[in-house]
């Protein structure tokens, strides 16, 4: 297919403000292509040309494209910068110049030819790197039509927001396949464990229908991972799992490692599946050194370690070793030290449908988990296994009192339910002295311009929601004011001004009179901490939408969910829209809360 056809469907979904619309848009074009064309079209999409947890970013800065515009297009730089300013959009502006200067050097390239070119750009290194990149991206805009480079332009600065999820893309896949979401749920667990959309669109074309007997994890494609249920007493610990294993919960920062000896190569995820390794040099070091097996796929959470006084430190400390540079210099004041809690593979074989006992069993092995913690970087989570509500009780108390988030208690014969939040794992975390326990992870939507004091910032509060996963959909709890400094406005602003969008993107769920000055398109997490989970008929949240009809066929409208005094705790850049809070656990939440009063 012709990157040309590729540009209107882009321009399609750009202008589309419905879900199921972009569904079929994609579903479309997927069938319209072959598998290799699937594979790379899937990576473009997303805006990249590998998937997302690859690094391969195009390392340009805008003002390089603008320089590989100008020389593309012989144009004087003020005449296009004033353009730019005008239109607000480099893309739009380079349209613009394209339509008014048609080349002669235009051909009709194929998406694969587009897709090889910027994959080049993205790859080239070295001292004259920024000369080839800007040579490639000039050599295109030559060549492409006027859409074409609207979209092209956006790509290599991760501008390439379409607005919807990997979510909307497995659907597409599955009316690819069926002409329906049918075989949707088959293809999203094939997502969790290899969350690689080219593959999966590419496995759909080759082998018909794929499900999870066909992928085991695969060293270097991290699974997606799971999360715990939540609970508040050992009472009902024991009720819901029964005898289970009690673990401390660290409060530090999820690491998957993936690790290949023979290669000595290894590499670190975060949350949202990027590649963090080169934050965590002693993580690398220490797992290479003291972990015993050829191939290992396995997670921990990373806790900042004082060895003057033998003591964890606190999320606020440790957190600080989440940076870009500098990093040596941290080591040496916050060395970290890797709590190990699950073993997904191991030696060629998959773990994560086995047993949870049966996996721990092997993690020990593999890891030794006679260790010192001094000297030694890779621990094992302590356990202890149990069918006794009162110890869970005394376990909790003994670990909130050490400055410990809680326990995580796993189920005994729980296999690890990639991508889910199960109830193989609950988490008992300190009940802080509202009413709700737990924070929650919220999207910002979209931003009001401040008044007051904050007018100088330009932004006053923020559109906050949660993610329905039946809907593929956001919904909103809560419009945000307070919980932020000086500093964090101006920070927010600045992260969501690369990603306004001038309508509701498609996902979005939102009353009137919650529609904010402008919208952000998704991209950022917070999590928020409420007082209470009230009803709100201003939010949408929970909400009965039009598709629900009472006995009489009207459409039936409730309050919605909404948090009462929010406030923000941090930003959250290690989780993706897709890992907000659900609509279901809010809903959980509220029942919970209600429930107790
Ligand atoms: P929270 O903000 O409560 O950590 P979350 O949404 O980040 O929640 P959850 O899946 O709900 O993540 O809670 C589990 C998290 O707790 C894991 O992601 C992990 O980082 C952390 N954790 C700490 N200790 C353990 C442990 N022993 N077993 C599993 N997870 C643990």
């Amino acid at each position: 297919m012709k990157f040309s056809k590729l540009a209107q469907v882009f321009e399609k979904i750009e202008k589309t403000s419905s879900r199921l619309a972009i569904t079929h848009l994609l579903s479309d074009l997927f069938t319209k292509l072959n598998n290799v064309e699937i594979e790379k079209t899937a990576y473009l999409l997303q805006g990249r040309v590998a998937p997302l947890y690859e690094t391969t970013e195009f390392r340009i800065a805008e003002k390089m494209v603008i320089k590989s515009i100008l020389f593309a297009l012989n144009l004087d730089r003020s005449l296009f910068i004033k353009e730019y300013e005008k239109k607000g959009d480099l893309g739009i502006a380079v349209e613009h110049f394209k339509n008014q200067y048609p080349s002669l050097e235009e051909k009709d390239l194929d998406i694969t030819h587009v897709y090889e070119d910027l994959k080049r750009l993205a790859l080239a290194e070295g001292a004259k790197s920024q000369e080839i990149k800007v040579g490639i991206l000039a050599h295109l805009i030559r060549q492409l039509d006027p859409l074409s480079c609207r979209f092209l332009v956006r790509i290599p600065l991760s501008m390439l927001r379409l607005g919807f999820s990997d979510m909307t893309v497995l659907d597409a896949y599955s009316w690819m396949m069926t002409g329906d979401k049918s075989l949707r749920k088959k293809i999203e667990d094939v997502y969790h464990v290899r969350p690689d959309l080219g593959q999966i669109g590419r496995l759909l074309k080759e082998k018909g229908i794929i499900t999870l007997r066909h992928v085991s994890p695969r060293i270097f494609t991290p699974v997606i991972m799971m999360r715990a249920e939540r609970l508040s007493s050992g009472e009902e610990i024991i009720e819901k799992i029964g005898r289970c294993s009690i673990e401390p919960k660290y409060d530090g920062f999820r690491l998957q490692a993936h690790y290949l000896k023979n290669k000595n190569e290894l590499r670190l995820f975060s949350r949202n599946l990027d590649d963090v390794s080169y934050m965590y040099p002693d993580i690398v070091e220490g797992i290479k050194k003291e972990v015993k097996c050829e191939e290992i796929i396995f997670e921990g959470e990373a806790v900042g370690f004082d060895p003057n006084t033998g003591n964890f430190l606190p999320f606020q400390e440790t957190v600080q070793r989440k940076r870009k540079y500098d990093i040596e210099e941290k080591i040496k004041e916050i060395p970290l030290k890797f709590f190990s809690f699950e073993l997904l593979y191991l030696d060629g074989e998959s773990y994560i449908n086995v047993p949870f006992h049966q996996r721990r069993e092997k993690l020990e092995k593999a890891v030794d988990g006679k260790k010192d913690v001094y000297k030694d970087t890779v621990l094992i989570a302590s356990n202890t296994v149990t069918d006794d509500a009162k110890k869970i009780e005394l376990l909790f108390d003994e670990m909130v009192t050490k400055g410990l988030e809680g326990i995580v208690a796993k189920k005994l014969d729980g296999v690890y339910q990639a991508g889910a939040r199960g109830w193989n794992w609950i988490k008992f975390k300190r009940s802080y002295s509202s009413k709700i326990e737990d924070t929650i992870d919220c999207l910002v939507m979209g931003y009001d311009y401040g008044r007051g004091k904050r007018a100088k910032f330009g932004i006053g509060a923020f559109l906050a929601g949660v993610y329905d996963e039946k809907e593929d959909k956001y919904v909103t709890v809560a419009k945000i004011g307070t919980g932020l400094t000086d500093e964090e406005w101006k920070d927010l602003k600045k992260k969501c001004d690369r990603f306004i969008s001038s309508s509701k993107p498609a996902l979005y769920e939102v009353d009137k009179a919650m529609a904010p000055d402008i919208w952000v398109k998704p991209f950022l997490v917070t999590e928020i901490k409420a007082d209470e989970i009230t009803r709100s008929p201003v939010h949408t949240a929970g909400r009965l939408m039009k598709s629900s009809k009472n006995g009489k066929g009207q459409e039936v409208e409730k309050a919605g969910l909404a948090l009462r005094f929010p406030r923000l705790v941090r930003f959250r850049d290690d989780k993706r829209p897709e890992d907000t809070t659900t609509l279901k656990e809010l809903e959980e939440m509220y029942k919970a809360a209600t429930h107790h009063k």
